[in-house]
């Protein structure tokens, strides 16, 4: 039986960039192929059907046809606009940050990845409110996760004792985890770790996504856990995320 010339699916938009006069190119995070790149015909004319539907961070419905190279999006209708999302800038920057994770993590047509569904809660929350910071260390938690990747947060990776109060020891991506300070020297790519971070790094790992909206965490503990959690998340895919410049710049102006 020949495949159907048009298929439905719903899709988050990642990223878009200009092609030609009028047109766009699309990149998709859907539930069932991974991602996709499609083309939106005349989408940048002002009078298109469906030109400002198609930007990123809102749920679609989609139709698509399937073209020789792209495939061409036909229909277009919001499930999830997400609005107040877009209302605050660190949020803005947070979920541009996410869909570049999301990107690099995915493999186009790569089959349902349970990374849709991690980018569509964290968008869901940041528009709910929750602190961009906490969605953002939760959903690269998550993505690591959905990766197979599980750090050792409980023993060192090098003699497998158990940590515990008062010891010191340092995180390093490449050995997946903590190591004690009985093997000196420190690798280079590695940084040192307080106890209530790595306690912090674990709730992540192991609490529901409310309870991590709830928690009462010094901001310095904070700022140490994101350091680590970005730094792991770059090793686990390999590249720095552009966009994160784009959340500093952001952070640094609302700290002024
Ligand atoms: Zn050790």
């Amino acid at each position: 039986m020949p495949r159907p010339r048009t298929y439905k699916t719903r899709a988050i938009v990642l990223a878009h960039f200009d092609l030609g006069e009028a047109d766009r190119i699309i990149t998709l995070l859907t539930p069932e192929d991974g991602k996709i790149r499609a083309v939106a015909k005349g989408v940048r004319r002002p009078r298109s059907r469906i030109g400002g539907s198609v930007e990123p961070f809102a749920e679609l419905d989609l139709v698509l046809a399937r073209g020789r190279n792209l495939d061409v999006i036909t229909q277009v209708s919001v499930a999830h606009a997400w609005l107040r999302l877009r209302d605050r800038l660190d949020s803005t920057a947070t979920a541009w940050y996410l869909g570049e994770l999301s990107d690099r993590a995915v493999e186009e047509r790569g089959g349902a990845h349970p990374v849709y569904g991690l980018l569509r809660r964290a968008c869901q929350l940041l528009d709910d409110g929750m602190a961009p910071g906490r969605v953002a260390r939760w959903f690269e938690s998550g993505l690591a996760d959905s990766l197979g990747v599980r750090p050792e947060l409980d023993r060192c990776v090098e003699c497998e004792r158990v940590l515990e109060e008062g010891d010191r020891f340092r995180w390093v991506p490449a050995f997946g985890g903590v190591l004690c300070a009985n093997h000196p020297p420190p690798p280079a790519e590695s940084t040192r770790l307080s106890l209530d971070a790595l306690k912090l790094i674990k709730a992540y790992r192991r609490f529901d996504v409310e309870a991590i909206a709830a928690l009462r965490v010094p901001a310095q503990v904070e700022a140490e856990v994101e350091l680590v959690m970005r730094d792991y998340t770059r090793f686990i895919l390999e590249r720095e995320a552009r966009s994160l410049a784009f959340i500093d710049e952001v952070s640094h102006a609302t700290d002024r």
